[in-house]
């Protein structure tokens, strides 16, 4: 910038001001000196070129900066690479909830706003991982901070860092927890997930939940401490049901209705 000043061509005008020989506005503006009283003082302007290139290299360097944090919130959220390729724009067409998880990001406002989150249910190999993924690496791109973690890894926290981690979690725009199982394992990582939900609950953001098991299976849980969870999940998720046949997805359009929320054919309202 410096050099591009000395280079630059000016020429007094009528006005007795500098001015810019390219854009032909004023390099200079004369106010009243600060110290010297009656005397005036030349004070250097941006010509519109000048200004011009300065908002130009502002926006890039902006840009460059939003798409480095873009890149480091992506590294948090996933713990392989390979998906950070899981998007919409990869979608083969072989999953055709697809478009309802579209329809979330693209109602993204008005899910935070309502605090509406998502059970991606149905059986082992359907892409409701694909599905999770496709929704966090959308919301990354618009610069939102998403996590996503295995039950297995949020149920095994140790003792001693317990609820910094679980303070940590609740300030993702969106939590994505993968692969809910309904078999419980100690109390201890059974209470861990259940803190890790609640305080989701308790902060009102979002969160998406995938499960091998039913919504009826979640529901049936005898255990306490995992109905206690499968409750919470229920009450703050809209269950989707991804692949399998058809009478099973009569069943979670029921599901739809009964929580107030209607997916259409690639839309979304709210009834
Ligand atoms: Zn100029």
């Amino acid at each position: 910038m410096e050099n591009q000043n000395l280079k630059k061509e000016t020429y007094i005008a009528e006005d007795g001001l500098l001015y810019c020989a390219k854009c032909h506005t004023p390099c200079e503006k004369v106010l009243p000196h600060p110290l010297e009283k009656g005397k005036l003082w030349r004070v250097h302007l941006m010509c519109r070129c000048e200004r011009e290139a300065y908002e130009r290299e502002k926006a890039e360097r902006e840009k460059q900066e939003f798409e480095e944090r873009v890149q480091r919130n992506r590294m948090i959220c996933f713990h392989e690479k390979e998906m950070y390729g899981w998007t919409f724009a990869n979608d083969d067409g072989s999953v055709p909830v697809m478009e309802k998880a579209r329809a979330y990001v693209e109602h993204w406002e008005d899910v935070r706003k309502k605090k509406i989150g998502l059970i991606l249910w149905g059986e082992v190999g359907t892409g409701k991982t694909f599905i999770a993924a496709a929704v966090a690496n959308a919301l990354l791109d618009q610069g939102f901070r998403v996590l996503m973690k295995d039950f297995t890894e949020i149920s095994n926290i140790s003792a001693f860092d317990a609820d910094e981690y679980v303070r940590s979690l609740s300030s993702y725009d969106l939590l994505i927890l993968d692969d809910l199982g309904a078999e419980r394992t100690s109390e201890f990582a059974m209470q861990n997930v259940f803190n890790v939900v609640n305080r989701r609950w308790e902060s009102g953001k979002p969160l998406i939940v995938t499960t091998n098991k039913t919504v009826d299976e979640l529901k049936g849980v005898e255990d306490l401490t995992l109905k206690r969870i499968n409750d919470r999940i229920l009450a703050m998720c809209t269950p989707i049901y991804v692949g399998g046949s058809s009478k099973r997805r009569v069943k979670a359009d029921e599901n739809f209705k009964n929580l107030g929320v209607i997916f259409g054919k690639g839309g979304f309202k709210h009834e």
